[in-house]
């Protein structure tokens, strides 16, 4: 258990709410979005200004909402569909068909995203705390009641009945002393990245100079040659929603512990470093783009894992590869396991490996309840898998679809006046699957209604 010490000073009650979320990231906002819509009171606290974790601070393409292959299905529906539909709504989203690698993605405006983050939980009515930190949680007679934030204005109690731990490193979990496996403790951390956006690239001097293979051949001869000793001589670039402004994903910071906030500096310097290295490279080495810059740095290096909570259920690889079907399932998922990391020759790697069969799998309800919870959730990407399955079940498609079920099951623990572990997981799979979720094949939804995604730009993929 944490030592408490901050709770246990007099501190403020800022709010008591029904139900709290704490992180504002995909998974978050989707679960405080699905339990103001039932009509509690939610509050959510998010450290930053804004809304959307790593899907505005680092990203702007959606996957997992489509398997990879020939034949796309849709395998994410309900609150994150209602996402997609806002930002279609301002022309801010065109789809990404790719057949291998993560499958077709949904590319975004992240810009316009931290606003539609805003409207939906404005529309939900839920109370926004930004600028708040988690450092603590409040436990009265041994039982969890709440959280404690730090804020410019000082420390503040908020009280909860039900929470979400949607902090991705899964801060709750940790100060309330529920069990986790850090990443590197057992299998090599996957590495981490800053990912840029760059402007004015010429995309028909680059498109005519070779495109994906020139780039990647100029990326081996500058490594080969010495002059440019990039980290990875692979990566990918595409053009944003932002027309002639391309997004890099290349960069590659490897075995940081996230949650040690001296290693995370370093990383961050390590990050700026490696992308201005890049950028050198790309004006000096890639035609069409000798005229560019960046514009934009990650708010915050991207991490892809650190703390995963031991559930009721964990999730592993063969569940993933295997295809395997749950009879508590809350959300589907056909990524493939794809593992960042470097190996013992310091060379970048990345893992991939299939869903077998029709390429899609379950992902059951105890994922994201910690072992014998009573009041708390997990959602996202600190929710209960191993490395390897964790490496699949990771984009934003599935720890939007995650958030959703969290948001619900949270919802129906208080009206039934049960603990999480004891949630009538169907009813809860009814709840979903009335809001649009997609849980069981076939997949009857596939591409149903969601022609007016299909606004595909000229591809600029590598
Ligand atoms: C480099 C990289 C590239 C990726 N590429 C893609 C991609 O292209 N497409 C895709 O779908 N997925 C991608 N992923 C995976 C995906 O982005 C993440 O798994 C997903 O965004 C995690 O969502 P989350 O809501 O669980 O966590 P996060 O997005 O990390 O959100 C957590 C939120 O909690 C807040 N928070 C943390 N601690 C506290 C605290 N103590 N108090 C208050 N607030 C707190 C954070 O500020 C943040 O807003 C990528 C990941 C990385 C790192």
């Amino acid at each position: 258990m944490s030592c408490n010490v901050l709770a246990k000073q007099h501190i403020p009650v800022l709010d008591e709410v029904d139900v709290l979320v704490v992180g504002g990231g995909s998974a978050g906002c989707c679960a405080a979005i699905a339990a103001g819509e039932m009509g509690v009171n939610v509050g959510l606290v998010e450290r930053y200004g804004y809304a959307g974790g790593a899907s505005t601070q680092v990203l702007d393409t959606f996957y997992g909402f489509f398997t990879p292959g020939e034949q796309p299905m849709k395998v994410v529906g309900g609150v994150p569909d209602m996402v997609v539909d806002e930002l279609d709504a301002t022309g801010d989203v065109f789809l990404r068909p790719n057949t291998y690698g993560a499958g077709t993605g949904v590319t975004y405006n992240p810009e316009r995203l931290k606003y539609v983050w805003d409207r939906l939980l404005g529309k939900a009515g839920v109370k926004t705390w930004f600028h708040a930190m988690l450092v603590d949680v409040v436990e009265e007679s041994d039982e969890l009641r709440g959280v404690v934030i730090w804020t410019k204005s000082g420390f503040y109690k908020i009280k909860a009945k039900r929470m979400i731990d949607a902090s991705g490193d899964a801060d709750l979990c940790h100060h309330a002393g529920i069990e986790y496996e850090k990443a590197g403790d057992v299998d090599p951390a996957q590495t981490m990245t800053t990912t840029f956006r760059m402007s004015h690239v010429d995309l028909g001097r680059y498109a005519d100079a070779g495109g994906k293979k020139m780039l990647m051949d100029k990326m081996a001869e500058a490594v080969e040659s010495g002059k440019y000793m990039l980290p990875r001589k692979k990566g990918s670039v595409h053009e944003m929603v932002q027309k002639g402004c391309i997004a890099t994903v290349a960069v590659r910071v490897s075995d940081v512990d996230a949650t040690d906030f001296r290693a995370l500096s370093e990383a961050e310097k390590e990050g700026r470093k490696q992308s201005f290295l890049y950028e050198d490279f790309l004006r000096e080495c890639v035609p069409g783009y000798e005229g560019a810059k960046i514009v934009g740095l990650a708010h915050h290096i991207g991490v892809r894992e650190s703390r995963r909570v031991y559930g009721e259920y964990r999730l592993t690889r063969d569940d993933c590869l295997g295809g395997r079907m749950f009879e508590d399932a809350i959300c589907l998922c056909g990524a493939p396991i794809e593992d960042h990391r470097q190996n013992a020759a310091g060379e970048d790697e990345t893992a991939w490996a299939y869903v077998e069969g029709d390429g899609v799998y379950g992902v059951p309800y105890g994922t994201i309840v910690p072992r014998g919870s009573q009041t708390v959730w997990v959602a996202g990407r600190c929710f209960s898998a191993t490395h390897d399955a964790h490496a699949s079940c990771r984009s934003m498609g599935q720890t939007m679809s995650l958030g959703q079920g969290a948001g619900y099951a949270a919802v129906l623990s208080l009206v039934h006046d049960v603990d999480a572990i004891n949630v009538d997981v169907q009813e809860l799979r009814r709840m979903l699957y009335c809001r649009g979720a997609i849980l069981e094949r076939p997949i009857e939804q596939a591409l149903v209604g969601r022609d007016e995604w299909q606004m595909n730009r000229s591809e600029f993929v590598v």
